[in-house]
């Protein structure tokens, strides 16, 4: 039976495939198989989810809350005796290896058949002891979502399929970056959630927030994915898969189109140059942001680099990575935003933490509990510096002191390099994103001590309207077109231009066409987005007048009505 499912699409383009289901939530496990050369990945998988719940259990006994009852210190050892145990700690290895089989899949059998031994024990004590075995059982899952899931079958046959869940977290894109599949979809997520931002940049075509695709949608089932429209066909019959196929032939079509624009100087109709820079999250990404024509990269996401691993990158490695990126694009600007961890970006199978993720220790403020993890970073970057033309970006930026603190490490990082006599570029420009409403609305602190701004919409929409972005059941409240998002917006633009510092925008607003020439209007001179939305919005640029565009603009910033700022957006646009 054919049906359709309609949510949020997140990345543009069509894809066709088989669905594949994965899951990683409590014991709802999927079955996948893992390719002979990532089993011994995915047995690493599973001991660091393994070594996360020992850390938690042998925290939990030693800081036993003094209100616990007697028996609490005797129930955490016991669970740590069933952890470590080698029916709970060994089996599961040998199954995945043995059947190759993801480390969910194999834990969830060997619970399975242990569950089984208990209920055949007499004792009604010890056959009760099933319960704590389930229990521990679900803390190494919780553990394991927080770890990347490993691609769900051969890669032969990836090309075609498309990912069904129920949420994916950007861990897990970031794994499945390297393999090929057609698409995915959730039935979580919103649109500027991270895991949507790696979908779009890697092409593929998805949609989020469908509520129902998990229950509805079953294995190897036909997919129809249309991230234009935010809609799912499955099981399409044979003329609207001929209509999406050649859809999909068209939507090739104009991509190459506006790649021939690659080596266009962008400027608008009055000569204006802009400058068009790329977002990365990871090395990989170099080559299409090359081919892109993009003049430079106005955001790497370093924090990727640590998303999918069990352990930390030290120095070393993240220099390697910055240098690679700084060397390829020279003398073109990267702008290494420093890590951005927290809120849907988790490390080392951490899940989120805090009551709240997204208003918790995350970006800046997690750097700043963390010392030596930062100023490993910030070594490691001002050494890629002696290589290229670095700038440093610092993201979620809420107060004066936040940015004093930062500058004060930034110092002592030099200072190192500079005792060790290791070479790094002294002038280094030192950016602040805004993404915080408190920012925009304190500028003239941040522009005094900065050396350029950079507008994170995704994050300023966010927190001025106060929705999760990655929260499904608000992301109808998601609206860049808000008149206080607006303001903040064109206000911090007006701002920087009147200080003279640099300021771009780069968050999913300036990869966004219809949203181009209004953000021209504001004053805004550098975008930053995605290598593949570049040519669309260079093309834009060039059919833009900047006069037009001003005039447009000031009238929208002071329209209150939702109706009437579209509807002079679409004349702005027409
Ligand atoms: C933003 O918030 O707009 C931004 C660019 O940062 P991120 O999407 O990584 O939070
Ligand atoms: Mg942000």
């Amino acid at each position: 039976m054919s049906f359709s499912l309609y949510g949020i699409g997140v990345s543009r383009g069509i894809a066709i495939g088989r669905a594949h289901l994965i899951s990683h939530t409590s014991f709802e496990v999927a079955h996948y198989e893992i390719p002979p050369a990532r089993v011994d990945a995915e047995i690493a998988r599973f001991d660091a989810a393994l070594a996360v719940v020992r850390d938690e259990l042998q925290n939990l006994s030693k800081n036993a809350p003094a209100s616990a009852a007697p028996e609490f210190g005797a129930f955490v050892n016991l669970h740590l005796m069933i952890l470590n145990d080698p029916m709970l700690a060994l089996t599961p290895r040998e199954l995945i290896a043995r059947q190759q089989c993801n480390a969910e899949w194999a834990l969830k059998q060997q619970m399975d058949s242990l569950l089984e031994e208990f209920e055949r024990i007499e004792d009604s004590y010890l056959r009760e002891r099933g319960a704590d075995v389930t229990q521990v059982v679900e803390r190494v899952l919780k553990a394991l979502l927080g770890q990347p899931v490993s691609m769900p079958k051969a890669q032969a046959r990836a090309k075609d399929v498309i990912l069904v869940a129920r949420d994916l977290s950007p861990a897990d894109v970031i794994v499945f970056r390297h393999q090929a599949f057609a698409g995915f979809i959730t039935d979580l997520g919103g649109a500027t959630s991270h895991t949507a931002i790696l979908a779009r940049s890697m092409n593929i075509a998805s949609v989020v927030a469908l509520h129902h695709a998990w229950e509805l949608v079953r294995e190897d089932e036909m997919l129809i994915v249309d991230g234009t429209q935010g809609a799912v066909i499955v099981n399409p019959d044979k003329s609207i898969l001929a209509e999406y196929r050649l859809k999909q032939d068209q939507w090739d079509i104009e991509r190459q189109r506006l790649r021939r624009l690659r080596t266009t100087k962008a400027q608008t109709l009055c000569g204006v140059p802009i400058d068009l820079q790329a977002n990365i999250e990871s090395p990989d990404e170099v080559d299409e942001v090359q081919q892109s024509g993009a003049t430079g990269i106005g955001l790497y996401r370093s924090e990727f680099l640590f998303l999918g691993r069990a352990d930390l990158p030290d120095e070393d490695e993240q220099f390697e990575a910055y240098r690679g990126v700084a060397e390829a694009l020279k003398p073109h600007p990267v702008t290494i935003r420093t890590l951005d961890l927290g809120a849907d970006k988790a490390l080392n199978g951490q899940t989120a933490s805090g009551p709240n993720p997204a208003l918790g220790l995350r970006a800046i403020r997690y750097c700043l509990a963390e010392p030596p993890l930062f100023n490993t970073q910030l070594r490691a970057i001002l050494r890629a510096s002696a290589f290229g033309k670095v700038h440093l970006l610092l993201p979620m930026l809420s107060s004066f002191t936040e940015l004093n603190q930062s500058l004060d490490m930034i110092e002592a990082a030099k200072q190192q390099l500079r005792d060790e006599k290791i070479a790094f570029d002294d002038h280094i420009a030192v950016g602040g994103m805004v993404e915080v409403p408190a920012a925009a609305l304190s500028l003239p602190a941040f522009v005094e001590r900065l050396d350029f701004l950079s507008i994170g919409t995704n994050d300023l929409i966010q927190y001025t309207l106060a929705i999760d972005r990655t929260d499904d059941s608000v992301a109808y409240l998601y609206n860049p077109l808000h008149p206080a998002v607006l303001w903040l917006v064109a206000h911090t633009i007006r701002t920087a231009n009147r200080a003279k510092i640099p300021v771009a925008v780069c968050g999913e607003m300036a990869g966004d066409v219809n949203l181009t020439r209004l953000l021209l209007g504001f004053g805004l001179t550098q975008f930053s987005m995605h290598p593949a939305q570049l040519p669309a919005v260079k093309q834009r640029v060039l059919q833009t007048g900047l006069a037009h565009a001003r005039n447009a603009a000031r009238r929208i910033l002071s329209a209150q009505d939702p109706d009437k700022i579209q509807l002079l957006l679409e004349r702005l646009n027409a």
